[in-house]
């Protein structure tokens, strides 16, 4: 068993380095250059800012916990340093969120979501920025869990990695209305903060370092995050990284949507 001592200490030192994070985040913005490369390509970007928070937050938590990844073999970490960077570089300031989720036994157990521009268009006066946190069994906090407006079916999808297949599987559920923003971690707010009824991305793409931190926040709340055909995500340290069978999450109603996925498109997703 991780002691709860450990997991505690562990959540605080997220919780902490994830605000230097955001900090980082909104002064490489500030300084203008974000030096952006393209990992596999035009869609899959890297800043400044991803590289430089990574640096941090895995040099702090490296010292605090000397088996960073890995505490007492069980106990791994899954760095986003930058999710939605394809937004961070377009201007979507509030898309943008830093990750930090800690996974017990292959299992997702708690999670920090920091998003630095939240409030950024609430004008000069306002505070910059939040963090969201949440540990399985005990809650999730930094927000005010909202639920989805009642009897609508509003879906929360990608923006900037769209394809036929995320189309047609939203349209096979014939949502009310469809939001479309970057980040996981944002995707997750829209649930738990009532904007979104459904997560829904029918996809490879997203990694376990997207959805680990969100899948233990909205866990938290008693949501539900799986790939497209219903499988629960593994995060021992040996897992493929890819989430190569898509995304389904909810904070409620979890097996509306699970029901109404087509067939076709669980088959063009191999987990
Ligand atoms: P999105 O919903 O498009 O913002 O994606 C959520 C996360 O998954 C982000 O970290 C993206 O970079 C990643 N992702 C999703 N689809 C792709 C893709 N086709 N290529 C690279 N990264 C992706
Ligand atoms: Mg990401
Ligand atoms: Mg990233």
């Amino acid at each position: 068993m991780a002691s709860p001592a450990l997991l505690m200490r562990v959540v605080a030192s997220a919780y902490s380095v994830a605000e230097k994070a955001s900090t980082i985040v909104r002064n490489v913005m500030a300084a203008g250059d974000l030096g952006i490369v393209e990992k596999t390509g035009a869609n899959d970007l890297q800043t400044k800012a991803d590289r430089l928070v990574q640096m941090s937050i895995c040099a702090s938590l490296a010292r605090k916990f000397p088996k960073v990844t890995i505490i007492g073999e069980e106990l791994v970490i899954w760095v986003d340093p930058l999710d939605g960077t394809k937004e961070y570089t377009e201007g979507l300031l509030d898309h943008v969120t830093v990750l930090i989720g800690i996974a017990y036994g292959g299992k997702a157990i708690a999670g920090v979501i920091n998003q630095p521009y939240y409030n950024y268009e609430a004008g000069a006066d306002a505070v910059l920025g939040r963090t969201i946190w949440g540990v399985l069994g005990i809650g999730a906090f930094g927000f005010q869990l909202t639920e989805a407006p009642a009897g609508k079916h509003i879906i929360v999808t990608t923006r900037s990695h769209s394809s036929t297949l995320v189309n047609d599987c939203i349209s096979a559920l014939n949502p009310d209305s469809v939001i479309r923003v970057g980040g996981a971690g944002n995707k997750i707010i829209q649930l738990i903060e009532g904007k979104a009824s459904a997560y829904v991305f029918a996809s490879p793409g997203c990694k376990k370092w997207d959805t680990c931190a969100p899948e233990a926040i909205l866990h938290a709340v008693g949501g539900k995050i799986t790939d497209i055909h219903g499988n629960s995500f593994q995060y021992n340290k040996e897992v493929k990284h890819m989430n190569s069978a898509g995304v389904l999450a909810t904070l409620r109603n979890y097996d509306y949507y699970a029901s109404r996925i087509p067939n076709s498109v669980k088959q063009s997703l191999v987990p």
